[in-house]
């Protein structure tokens, strides 16, 4: 079993880390916020004397600026030369080479391991993993990553994990852009939602967010739409994760005209309504009447 520092015990976070201590592993959880600490038993700032002892070092942070500060000002400080870095937080493509590339150059090994699944899937240690990374450091990442996850995609180079997360969302935000759209004009051509529902299910047009995020209360009762859009999954982290691909594709020059869009929209609704469930975006499209949305 490893010796874990655990960086970041936020939403995700904290599950992930008291999974892997249920399996054994001896985990130093570290958070900036004592609200965070005070909610995992032995919780401490992140400092470089404190990860000094760690074989493995997660992190679990907001977004690809925090993963370079912790880096910079802790990891590199403190880490062992054997250490194993693995960074879950979802960031950018270049910005996870940068610090693979940093770490090489530490002798530090680092894998690039994004997650889906949520917190019900942190909590259940049943997450999907996406990983990019050398095949060394795979191999000896993999027991923890199978203590936390149900499903782990090895996909190779450096930043490959974070890409195939930001492809993947970015799929996953089209289709929901075009679920939403189809019911909306589906609505205003007063069509019975429920057999329209039935016939897509079961038909071409079926697919993972129409199943589980059909935007018409009652129709699919555990749908976000059925408990008043309570997420599921926010719709200001699907705005973020579009967000990502963008930056992907305007790094590589690769045209994503109907991801492009789905970032603005989301990103537009997520001002408003970041804390609902993505498939909220269908307000927008329909203009629900107040009540309807409760
Ligand atoms: P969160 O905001 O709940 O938690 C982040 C934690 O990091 C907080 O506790 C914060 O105090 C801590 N933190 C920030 N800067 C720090 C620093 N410099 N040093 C130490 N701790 C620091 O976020 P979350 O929902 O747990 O998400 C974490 C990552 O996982 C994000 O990249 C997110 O996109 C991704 N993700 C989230 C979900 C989800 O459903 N919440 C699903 C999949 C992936």
């Amino acid at each position: 079993m490893a010796n874990i520092a655990f960086i970041g015990l936020g939403t995700m976070g904290r599950p992930m880390a008291k999974v892997l201590q249920a399996a054994g592993h001896d985990v130093l959880g570290m958070d900036i916020s004592a609200e965070m600490r005070a909610m995992f038993d032995g919780a401490v700032e992140p400092t470089a004397a404190a990860i000094a002892e760690a074989e493995i070092i997660v992190t679990m942070l907001p977004e690809g600026r925090h993963v370079a500060k912790v880096h910079a000002e802790v990891v590199h400080a403190g880490a062992a030369s054997s250490a194993l870095l693995i960074d879950c937080s979802t960031i950018d493509v270049d910005t996870a080479r940068d610090l693979a590339a940093q770490a090489k150059s530490k002798d530090l090994m680092m894998l690039d391991a994004p997650v889906s699944g949520g917190p019900t899937g942190a909590e259940a240690g049943s997450l999907s993993f996406m990983v990019g990374g050398a095949d060394e450091a795979f191999a000896r990442a993999k027991p923890v990553l199978e203590a936390m996850g149900a499903k782990i995609t090895f996909f190779g180079p450096a930043g490959s994990g974070q890409a195939a997360k930001a492809c993947h969302n970015m799929i996953c935000g089209i289709t929901a852009m075009a679920v939403m759209e189809g019911f909306a004009l589906a609505d205003a051509l007063q069509l019975d939602l429920h057999k329209f529902y039935a016939l897509c299910a079961g038909a071409a047009a079926q697919s993972w967010t129409l199943e589980n995020r059909c935007p018409i209360p009652g129709v699919v009762p555990a749908a976000p739409s059925s408990n008043a859009f309570a997420p599921g999954f926010a719709s200001a982290l699907m705005a973020k994760d579009l967000r990502l691909a963008q930056a992907a594709a305007t790094s590589t020059g690769q045209i994503t005209p109907f991801g492009a869009e789905a970032a603005r929209a989301f990103t537009e609704f997520a001002r408003m309504d970041g804390n609902l469930d993505f498939s909220a975006i269908y307000k927008t499209l329909r203009a629900l009447p107040d009540e309807a949305q409760d």
